[in-house]
């Protein structure tokens, strides 16, 4: 074997041998390499990471991943922002600066490595709903993430006639993937027509100056999202609900939905509407 393709063997298999004995072949985790990080403010960033073919999810859901910390995993639930078919991972992630996980994974760089766990799971899924003219995706926050994948999913528009994504953050900087959404998204070689036919997005702030203010629950209760989209008040028929977010603000929409007579959605029933926590308040 000729020395250049000897160095080329080593540097292949420094890059796929795992660094820990928890990483073996056919194991609960694996490690990717991180490809790119985007910080939206001091407390949101996005990174992305390479992806092994044989990690399978549906859009919408979550997975486990982190960071060895003492020799041991410490991971916390993710939900994936890019799409199943994407060749890439991308997350979207807080950063809380006595957190034990994201006090450091906001400090990762292009090359480090990162933990993801094989299982996807999760509850944000177009067959947990029964079938419906429009598909709402309400998020605060981090709650974005699985909406994120769920919009760029051709199934949701063969499904929906019509998807309106709302995040409701406190300040415009925190308002995370607008170009994707408004820009690249309608542009998509596939399914573009059918986002600019159907995509409906909808952000707003509730402490600074935007076209939007307020919070989701209350733009929802008031009717003011609807009037100012154009659309008709909720409608058990016709509406179908995605909820992502704060514990509040879920507890709070779930409160309406129940008192209207919706039903929640899971694996085991499609309902009306689906929820998934965006962080667990400790
Ligand atoms: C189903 C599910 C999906 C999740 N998906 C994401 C995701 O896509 N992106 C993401 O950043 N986080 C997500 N989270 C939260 C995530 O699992 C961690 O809590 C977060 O990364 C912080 O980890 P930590 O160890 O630094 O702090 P932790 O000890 O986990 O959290 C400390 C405190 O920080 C606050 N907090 C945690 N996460 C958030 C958040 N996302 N937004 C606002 N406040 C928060 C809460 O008050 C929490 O009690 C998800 C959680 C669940 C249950």
């Amino acid at each position: 074997m000729s020395s250049e393709l000897m160095t080329q063997t080593a540097a292949a298999v420094a890059e796929t041998a795992p660094s820990h004995p928890l990483l073996k072949p056919g194991g609960n985790l694996r490690e990717e390499t991180v490809t790119h990080v985007h910080h939206w403010t001091d407390t949101l960033f996005t990174f992305k990471t390479t992806r092994d073919p044989s990690f399978r999810f549906i859009n919408g859901q979550f997975a486990m991943i982190g960071l060895f910390v003492d020799n041991k995993p410490l991971l916390r639930a993710y939900s994936m922002v890019s799409a199943n078919y994407e060749e890439f991972l991308e997350f979207l992630s807080i950063k809380v600066q006595d957190g034990p996980l994201t006090s450091r994974l906001q400090h990762i760089k292009v090359g480090d490595r990162i933990i993801v766990g094989r299982k996807a799971t999760g509850t944000l899924l177009q067959d947990n709903l029964t079938p419906a003219k429009t598909l709402y995706l309400l998020s605060t926050g981090t709650g974005l993430a699985p909406f994120m994948s769920v919009i760029k999913d051709p199934d949701a528009y063969e499904r929906f006639e019509k998807i309106v994504l709302v995040h409701g953050v406190r300040t415009v900087g925190e308002l995370a993937y607008q170009d994707l959404i408004t820009k690249e998204l309608p542009e998509n070689e596939f399914f573009g027509d059918e986002v600019k036919k159907k995509l409906v997005y909808y952000p707003t702030v509730t402490r600074e100056d935007f076209r939007n203010r307020g919070r989701v629950t209350d733009l929802i209760t008031s009717g003011k999202l609807f009037s100012d989209l154009g659309l008709p008040p909720l409608n058990i028929e016709n509406d179908r609900i995605m909820l992502c977010g704060s514990p509040a603000m879920l507890a709070d929409m779930r409160t309406m939905l129940d008192g209207l007579g919706w039903q929640e959605g899971s694996t085991t029933g499609a309902g009306q509407y689906v929820i998934e926590k965006a962080f667990v308040e400790q």
